[in-house]
C-alpha cells in the first residue's frame, strides 16, 4: 500500500530541528568528536524524571487559573566553576526565602523553579569577539566554550557537553539532597537563614515575616492536634534556556508507560527572545516535547507571532504547556505589552504570563560594566500587575537572574548600590544578577504592591 507521505510540519523527532535554520549554534570543528560525545550524552542518565516533568505541567496549569505563583530565578548563566556546596545552597536558600516571603504575603502557593542545574548556554548577538585587534569566538556559555579570551579556551569542545551533564547531575543531586533532609521544613525557617545577611537593611522584616509564619504553623497544628505533613517537603523545578539543541536532543527520551518524548536534561525548557522565531530550529525542537515550555517576548513582537507560536506549540490548548515570559523594559512595558494581552484575551487560548524584569532593563556604565537598576527592574514587575489587572489578564509569577551570594552588579536597592560599587564584586560572566538582600526586597515588593 502506497501511503501519502507526511508533510514536513507534521514528522517531528528529537532530530527535525535539523531541517530548519538553527541560530546560536556554534562550529565544532571535530564532527566525529562531535558525534562521540552526543553518543555518550545520549546514553547517560536523564537528569529529572517524566513524573516531575507531568507535575510541574499541573502546578504551572494552576498558576493559569490564578491558584499559584511562579517564581523562576538564578544566574544569567551558570558556570562549571561555581558548582560548589556554598554557591548552590545559597542559591536555594535565596529562591525558598523568597517564596516564602512570597506564599506568606499573597496567600498563594508559591511554583519554585531555579535557572539552575543546567544553564550553562548563552545566546550572543555576535558570532566573534574582537579585543585590541583580535577576534576570537565569542563565549557561549561553559557547555560550548570557555571565557578567557584565547584561541584556545574559545574553541567549541563537545565533551563540554559531558561535563555540564556532570554538573547539572552534581547540582541537582546536592539540591534533592537538602531539600529531602529538611531544608526547606516549614518547621524550621531559621534553617534558611544567610549569616552575613543580618547585617541587611531588610533582615529585620523578614524575621518578622519568618515569626509570624512559625505562629500560623503551630496555630494550624494545635487546630489539627498532629504535626501537618507536606510542610517539610517543598517541590523544586529546573529550567534553563534549551539553546544547545544537540544537547538537548541527546536527553530528550521515551519513558515507559507515559507517551510522547520528554526532555530529561529540565523540567522546564524555555528559548530566547533570539531562538523563538516560528519557523527555527528552537520552536521546532520544542513543539515536539511532552515538558511544559517557556518562550521570551520581547518588544518587536507582534500579536500575530504569538498567536501563531500558540498554533504551533500547543494546538490542542493544554493547560500547563505554554508560557509565556515577558521582558519589555520599564520604559516600553506600558506601550508594547497591552497589545499582545489584548490579542490573547480575545483569542480565548490558555497561556501563562510571567514578567521578566531583567532582560529589558540592562543597560552599561561609564566604568564598562553591564548592569541594571533596582528600581527599573522592581517599576517592571509593578507595571506588569498594574497592566494585566487593566486588561483582565492575570500576571502569573515572575522570572529573574539573582545569586545567593553578596555580589554588586544591579544598582539600587535598600543599600543604595553605585556605580562605584560595582567594582567591588561584580562576578557574572553575562548578565547582571540581583544579590541577595536585592532579591528578597523584590519578593517583599512584589507583596507590597499587592496589597496597595
Ligand atoms: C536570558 O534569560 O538570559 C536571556 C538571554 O534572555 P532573552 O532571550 O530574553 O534576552
Ligand atoms: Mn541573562
Amino acid at each position: 500500500m502506497n501511503l501519502p507521505s507526511m508533510p514536513l510540519a507534521d514528522a517531528w523527532n528529537p532530530g527535525s530541528w535539523q531541517q530548519r535554520p538553527a541560530l546560536q549554534m556554534p562550529h565544532y570543528p571535530d564532527a566525529q568528536a562531535l558525534q562521540q560525545a552526543l553518543g555518550t550524552l545520549g546514553q547517560l542518565p536523564p537528569l529529572v524524571t517524566s513524573w516531575e516533568v507531568l507535575s510541574l505541567k499541573q502546578q504551572l496549569a494552576q498558576a493559569q487559573e490564578g491558584q499559584r505563583f511562579v517564581l523562576q530565578g538564578g544566574d544569567c548563566a551558570e558556570n562549571f566553576a561555581d558548582c560548589q556546596s556554598q554557591v548552590i545552597s545559597n542559591r536555594l536558600k535565596i529562591l525558598l526565602q523568597m517564596s516564602l516571603v512570597l506564599v506568606h504575603g499573597l496567600r498563594t502557593p508559591v511554583v519554585r523553579i531555579g535557572r539552575m542545574a543546567g544553564q550553562y548556554a548563552k545566546p550572543r548577538s555576535a558570532d566573534m569577539e574582537t579585543r585590541d585587534g583580535v577576534s576570537l569566538p565569542s563565549y557561549r556559555g561553559d557547555v560550548v566554550n570557555g571565557p578567557d579570551f584565547t584561541a584556545a579556551a574559545r574553541v567549541p569542545d563537545p565533551q563540554r557537553m559531558l561535563q555540564a551533564h556532570a554538573h547539572s547531575a552534581m547540582t541537582m543531586n546536592f539540591v534533592r539532597a537538602l531539600i529531602d533532609g529538611g531544608f526547606a521544613d516549614l518547621n524550621h525557617p531559621e534553617y534558611w537563614d544567610l549569616a552575613w545577611a543580618r547585617q541587611s537593611p531588610m533582615a529585620a522584616r523578614y524575621q518578622q515575616q519568618v515569626d509570624a509564619i512559625r505562629e500560623s504553623i503551630r496555630f494550624m497544628q494545635t487546630l489539627s492536634g498532629a504535626p501537618i505533613h507536606n510542610l517539610n517537603r517543598a517541590d523544586f523545578y529546573t529550567s534553563h534556556e534549551a539553546l544547545l539543541l544537540p544537547y538537548e536532543q541527546a536527553l530528550t527520551r521515551k519513558v515507559p508507560r507515559h507517551d510522547g518524548w520528554f526532555n530529561l536534561s529540565t523540567h522546564f525548557p524555555w528559548i530566547g527572545m533570539r531562538t523563538a522565531a516560528l519557523d527555527g530550529a528552537h520552536v521546532e525542537y520544542l513543539r515536539g516535547v511532552v515538558n511544559p515550555i517557556g518562550i521570551k517576548v520581547g518588544p518587536s513582537v507582534q500579536p500575530d507571532q504569538l498567536l501563531r507560536l500558540i498554533d504551533v506549540l500547543n494546538p490542542h490548548d493544554e493547560p500547563g504547556r505554554l508560557t509565556f515570559i515577558h521582558r519589555m523594559g520599564a520604559d516600553v512595558i506600558g506601550d508594547k505589552l497591552p497589545p499582545l494581552l489584548r490579542a490573547l484575551k480575545a483569542d480565548g487560548r490558555r497561556v501563562l504570563w510571567l514578567c521578566d524584569a531583567m532582560h529589558g532593563n540592562t543597560e552599561s556604565t561609564g566604568n564598562g560594566y553591564k548592569t541594571r537598576r533596582f528600581a527599573n527592574i522592581r517599576r517592571e514587575v509593578e507595571q506588569s500587575f498594574a497592566l494585566h489587572a487593566a486588561e483582565g489578564t492575570r500576571l502569573g509569577g515572575v522570572h529573574l537572574e539573582l545569586t545567593g551570594e553578596d555580589v554588586t552588579e544591579c544598582t539600587g536597592g535598600a543599600r543604595e548600590l553605585t556605580e562605584r560599587d560595582l567594582e567591588r564584586a561584580y562576578r557574572s560572566t553575562v548578565d547582571p544578577r540581583l544579590n541577595y538582600e536585592q532579591a528578597l526586597e523584590l519578593a517583599m515588593a512584589i507583596v507590597d504592591y499587592r496589597h496597595s
